[in-house]
């Protein structure tokens, strides 16, 4: 149904991010503007009818003008629309982005836990175990970088369960959303073992960490925040059983026992 309101919006505020839509935005203005001047001239050149070679004069002259006038304005105003649109979902991507890794920030790991359709949402916490050390020993652009190799590390061992990002500091996440958790744990094993025997080079110098991580599930009926405070306890419990270590919280091991006894062998 035609909508006067919805295609003056359609004209006042486009929305361009491609060539194509900036040409159909253009044909779109250019029509328009001919149909509306080509209707006042018609009808006024039929009212106030002289002979047929003025009225075609001047309707041919209503051409030529709105073709000078309409494509390079809406031509302008389209360029200077898809611009503003690219630079709006440029700033966008920065918002959800870790300026260091490049990876998801928590802002971006927060919205897509919200988002998210799920019957059962794991979310893991990775930490790097002792990076205090790293900072204080090797300096702080070291320590950047070890945060940099680990991010990309756990990006390239659990990106296939889900969003891999970075909360902030040294604690990464992981947010599945279909992925067993029997199959995050192996993944996860998997990933504390590379951690521990990657050198990562760090402003001139060699570090070897290690990760410990804990692992919580979720269920529509909980929210995010008392997940992230179980898989927060799971992680305090690796840590103080000794670190390089995964745990899971106790809603996790009482839903999968065999899971629990496999990460307790890795
Ligand atoms: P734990 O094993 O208990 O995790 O000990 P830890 O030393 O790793 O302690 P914690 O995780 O609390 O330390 C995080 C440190 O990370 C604190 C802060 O100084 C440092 N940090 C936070 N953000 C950055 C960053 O962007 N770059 C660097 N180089 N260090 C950071
Ligand atoms: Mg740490």
């Amino acid at each position: 149904m035609f909508r006067p309101r919805s295609l003056i919006r359609l004209l006042t505020h486009p929305l361009i991010s491609t060539t194509r839509s900036l040409t159909r935005y253009v044909i779109l203005v250019t029509g328009i503007s001919l149909v509306t001047a080509l209707g006042v001239d018609v009808t006024s050149q039929l009212v106030f009818f002289a002979d047929w070679p003025t009225a075609l004069r001047s309707w041919l002259l209503t051409v030529v003008i709105v073709f000078i006038i309409a494509i390079p304005v809406s031509f302008t105003f389209g360029r200077s629309q898809q611009a503003l649109l690219l630079a709006h979902r440029e700033l966008e991507q920065l918002s959800r982005t870790d300026q260091l890794t490049g990876l998801p920030n928590r802002r971006a790991l927060m919205e897509a836990s919200e988002q998210a359709d799920f019957d059962a949402m794991v979310l893991v916490i990775a930490d790097v175990d002792r990076f205090k050390t790293i900072n204080d020993t090797i300096g702080h652009r070291a320590g950047d970088a070890v945060i940099c190799a680990i991010g990309q590390i756990m990006a390239s061992h659990l990106s296939q369960f889900g969003l891999v990002g970075r909360m902030g500091g040294d604690e990464f996440a992981l947010i599945a959303t279909n992925a067993r958790v029997e199959d995050i744990v192996l993944a996860l094993i998997n990933l504390r073992e590379t951690v521990t025997k990657t050198a990562i080079i760090a402003a001139d110098n060699v570090a070897n960490v290690s990760i410990s991580a804990g692992i919580a599930i979720r269920d529509p009926s909980i929210s995010f925040d008392t997940v992230y405070s179980e898989a927060d306890e799971a992680l305090y419990m690796a840590k103080r059983n000794g670190r390089n270590r995964i745990e899971l919280s106790e809603r996790v091991r009482l839903a999968y026992p065999e899971v629990f006894a496999r990460s307790a062998s890795g």
